[in-house]
């Protein structure tokens, strides 16, 4: 599946927020959008402070949570398709099924310091789901799923050192985990308030549905 493989960084200063998708550097006084807060480009500088219409809102929030989750148009597309059959709030539904990302799991679980190098992790073939390797980032889980490190990867002294790390994470309570072993338990589907950015998702939905 295509990816976007340009400076994350530049993301963070073209949508005027922090997107968090570097871990640990995000958190520093490294942040680039900390340090220069504009847009990127040559007429970044006019283009950041423009208060966008209607419209320009609706593609802005889109565009921030693809870049949030680090998934292209088309995937994203049928990702709403999706959401927009499913009983209830469509935006909800949008940013849950998301959630349910195997790569934002692993990233959830505490596994990986950004959403990019858990998806690089399960790309490797470092997790199991249920017993059986998957190396698909956006498989989505199932409730009581279980994600675990394969038995082969834990060998590694890389996967040993972020199961340690897992120890100082916040875990969100959709998820259930073992942080001496590095396994996951899907204990619960993720609501809205499990979603820890303040998407305007209407706004995903006023743009899809024109
Ligand atoms: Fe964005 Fe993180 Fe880069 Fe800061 S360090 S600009 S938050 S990706």
């Amino acid at each position: 599946m295509a990816r976007y493989t340009g400076p994350a960084c530049r993301l963070c200063r073209k949508e005027g927020v922090k997107l968090m998708l570097k871990g640990d550097r995000c958190y520093s006084d490294k942040c680039s959008f900390d340090r220069r807060q504009k847009a990127p480009g040559q007429h970044g500088a006019n283009s950041g402070r423009r208060r966008p219409k209607e419209y320009g809102l609706q593609l802005r929030e889109k565009q921030k949570a693809k870049r949030y989750y680090g998934i292209l148009e088309k995937q994203f597309k049928n990702y709403f398709v999706k959401a927009d059959k499913k009983e209830g709030q469509t935006g909800e539904n949008l940013l849950t099924l998301i959630e349910r990302r195997l790569d934002n799991v692993v990233y959830r679980m505490g596994m990986a310091e950004s959403r990019r190098e858990a998806r690089q992790l399960v790309r490797h073939g470092h997790f199991t789901v249920n017993g059986k390797k998957v190396n698909i980032p956006s498989f989505i889980v199932k409730l009581n799923d279980v994600v675990a490190v394969a038995e082969q990867s834990r060998k590694s002294a890389r996967i040993k050192m972020l199961v340690e790390n897992i120890s100082g994470k916040t875990i969100p309570a959709w998820l259930s985990v073992d942080k001496e072993n590095g396994v996951a338990t899907v204990a619960a589907l993720p609501k809205r308030e499990d979603v820890d950015f303040p998407f305007e998702e209407h706004l995903i939905v006023e743009l899809y549905s024109k």
